[in-house]
């Protein structure tokens, strides 16, 4: 697949465009006043696989709490600011590895000046962008990707005109058709890197699927060098799904998938369901990417099992494990999960199927 060809922008040690992976990124919910609090879900965020992480700063206490909790934390962190720029002089001030700004709402220019120059002599970049939420009402459907993409232009143009072109650009709509098109507007009008996400986005089954629906098809054309899940849930959750988007594409894989099968009349083992269950809570076990299957029975269950790094194929109370293609032995369902995350180890280490 060939990707779009951008810039590249570094956000600490992680850059952003060019051949790098794509980058999955999320949003702490905490107060960012609480230091503690935040550092701790930015901690658990990481643990999950979150490569960058932004905050909301709301006010200068806030701005000044980015200094504390960029010492606890291991990954580089973004200042999400709105309307006063002096938060985001703040926020540089505190170390912050990226602004998120954008330069229409500061009404004073030379605050923008002043913003692109801290930015500069700081060596971090800028996320600028528009958001669905912020048009004008009146704009007709029709017309709004083609609103969104002008806009988000228009916002980088006016770090442009201070000389300032480290920038990430992002186009964002809770409507999934409006964001794919005003994205690929975006992709063929400009190099800088994009941050990709359908906004507000739901509660986690709908964001799941809408999420999915609008991120998919533009990173398998090349498009998107940072991508967000917006969930109104727990942030690691939005961590947890951009890697398996990530991984379903082919993209980046960072962790094990599990194959298993949706049952049928055919399925020889009453507790499947549970067992894949228990399975995919004790895939945390496994620390590298590995397909692990578990399949109902030997219809289907035969080829998946063989095809996956490690697999069970059930049959009459018992199930064939399978270790890259080869047939290993036969194993009792009550020791279905413990085989397979021990031998999923195995191949890690490399040791002997047990
Ligand atoms: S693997 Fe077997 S039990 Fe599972 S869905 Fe396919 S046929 Fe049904």
């Amino acid at each position: 697949m060939d990707r779009r060809r951008t810039r590249v922008v570094h956000v600490g040690g992680v850059l952003i465009g060019g051949d790098n992976p794509v980058v999955v990124q999320s949003m702490t919910k905490t107060d960012t006043k609480d230091i503690d609090a935040t550092a701790a879900q930015i901690r658990d965020l990481t643990v999950h696989g979150c490569e960058i992480v932004r905050l909301a700063v709301k006010d200068v206490d806030a701005a000044r709490a980015l200094k504390l909790i960029k010492e606890q934390v291991g990954i580089p962190i973004v200042a999400d600011i709105h309307f006063d720029a002096r938060l985001a002089l703040f926020a540089i001030e505190s170390g912050v590895d990226k602004v998120r700004i954008n330069p229409s709402n500061i009404k004073d220019k030379g605050l923008v000046r002043a913003v692109a120059q801290a930015a500069r002599v700081a060596g971090i970049p800028i996320r600028v962008g528009a958001n669905l939420g912020s048009m004008d009402a009146t704009t007709r459907p029709e017309d709004r990707p083609q609103a969104l993409a002008t806009e988000a232009l228009h916002e980088a143009a006016l770090f442009e005109e201070e000389g300032f072109r480290d920038i990430v650009v992002s186009v964002k709509s809770s409507d999934v058709r409006e964001m794919v098109e005003a994205v690929r507007i975006i992709a063929t009008s400009t190099d800088y890197p994009l941050h990709l996400g359908v906004t507000e986005a739901g509660p986690l089954r709908q964001s799941l699927v809408k999420s999915s629906a609008g991120l998919a098809p533009l990173l398998l054309a090349g498009i998107g060098d940072t991508i967000r899940y917006s969930i109104t849930g727990d942030p690691a959750l939005e961590v947890d799904a951009a890697w398996a988007l990530l991984a379903a594409l082919g993209l980046r894989r960072n962790r094990p998938t599990i194959v298993s099968c949706p049952m049928c009349g055919r399925c020889e083992v009453v507790n499947l369901l549970a067992l894949v269950h228990e399975l995919e809570e004790r895939l945390g076990e496994v620390h590298h990417a590995v397909t692990v299957a578990l399949m109902g029975c030997v219809v289907n269950g035969v080829g998946e099992g063989k095809s996956a790094d490690v697999g069970i194929a059930c049959g009459k109370e018992t199930g064939v494990l399978f270790i890259r293609g080869q047939a290993i032995r036969n194993v009792e369902p009550a020791r279905f999960v413990d085989t397979l995350i021990a031998e999923a180890n195995n191949l890690l280490t490399d040791r002997a199927p047990q």
